[in-house]
């Protein structure tokens, strides 16, 4: 019910100004974001790859309106793609897109374009892309962009939303040889008719998405920090025969990095979703959404005057 009000209030942009405007403690979105610039995203990339883990940098922004927005995102994505490569922080780097953030939902040919300018100076940085996924009513135009950008650029991964109920049968579509594809729960207030709405539900569901890309030829990417999951996707690589090499673990930067720490130590990939930049609101929300323990501090955070 209390992830429900605050992913109600994540879409809503009397809450956005009030929280956007309030003196949030700084703390609070440094825990879960890089900071407001590439600088920032570079240092931040350049300290979890010295501790061995892998990266997705995302460049925070969605819900854009004008085809000039969506101009400025790909300019941003191309220019931190040219400093992580100088950075020789490729290929350990990689970036993760929102279409949204690229025009989709007004222009989706133009997500499209600009989309296909990010892949190819990822390719020549010696990295690549992942598209997150977002709500449901982009799923079909989302994995019809990934298929498009994947003739030229095969590496080009995706997101797959458990709670969805079509995912199970998109997860068996997209288990082919050299497809990444990330699955997590998923992170939108999305209808009974389309989503798994109790936490078991969804959680049955990951399983069964896990099998159909453990058994698969694909490159699956375990994106979730439940406990549960992570061993069973332990046990699943151990019972179809998956080297360390094969699949890898996805977190969210700031959260768990203990365990993250711990599954490197083990030998595992382990990348970090890395979020950048000043547009933090909707991304902040999603992660209070999460964890609603975190509510309190949050509040306590929103009067404070620091
Ligand atoms: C790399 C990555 C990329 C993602 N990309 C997308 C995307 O493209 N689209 C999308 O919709 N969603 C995306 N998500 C978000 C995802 O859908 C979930 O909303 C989010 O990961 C929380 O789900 P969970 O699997 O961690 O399970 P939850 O059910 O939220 O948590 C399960 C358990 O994990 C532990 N845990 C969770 N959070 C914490 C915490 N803060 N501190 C300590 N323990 C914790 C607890 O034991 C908890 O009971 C992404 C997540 C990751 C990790």
């Amino acid at each position: 019910m209390l992830r429900k009000v605050i992913l109600a209030a994540a879409g809503s942009q009397r809450v956005e100004r009030l929280v956007e405007g309030a003196p949030v403690s700084r703390n609070l979105v440094r825990r879960f974001v890089a900071g407001n610039s590439s600088d920032d995203a570079l240092r931040c990339t350049r300290s979890l790859s010295d501790q061995g883990l892998a990266v997705t940098l995302d460049f925070l922004g969605e819900d854009t309106v004008s085809p000039e927005q969506a101009e400025a995102t790909a300019g941003e994505y191309l220019r931190v793609l040219d400093a992580l490569h100088a950075a020789e922080l490729t290929p350990a780097a990689e970036v993760s897109l929102k279409l949204s953030a690229l025009g989709q939902v007004f222009d989706d040919k133009q997500a499209y374009e600009h989309a296909r300018a990010i892949c190819a100076k990822a390719s020549e940085a010696g990295t690549t892309v992942t598209l997150d996924m977002e709500d449901h009513t982009t799923t079909d135009s989302t994995l019809e962009i990934l298929h498009r950008l994947r003739v030229d650029f095969p590496t080009v991964g995706v997101a797959i939303q458990a709670y969805l109920r079509r995912s199970e049968a998109d997860c068996r579509e997209l288990a082919v040889e050299g497809l990444r594809v990330r699955l997590c729960k998923g992170a939108y207030k999305e209808p009974e008719s389309v989503a798994f709405q109790s936490r078991l539900d969804v959680d049955k569901s990951y399983v069964r998405c896990l099998n159909a890309l453990m058994s698969g030829p694909g490159y699956p990417m375990v994106a979730t920090h439940d406990p549960r999951l992570i061993a069973i996707a332990e046990d699943r690589a151990r019972w179809f025969d998956r080297s360390a090499d094969e699949f890898e673990f996805q977190m969210l930067f700031g959260v768990r990095p203990d365990e993250q720490l711990r599954l490197v130590d083990l030998g595992y990939t382990m990348r970090v979703y890395l979020p950048y930049g000043t547009q933090w609101y909707g991304y902040l929300m999603r992660r209070l959404g999460e964890r609603p323990a975190n509510l309190g501090f949050f509040l306590r955070a929103l009067r404070s005057r620091d």
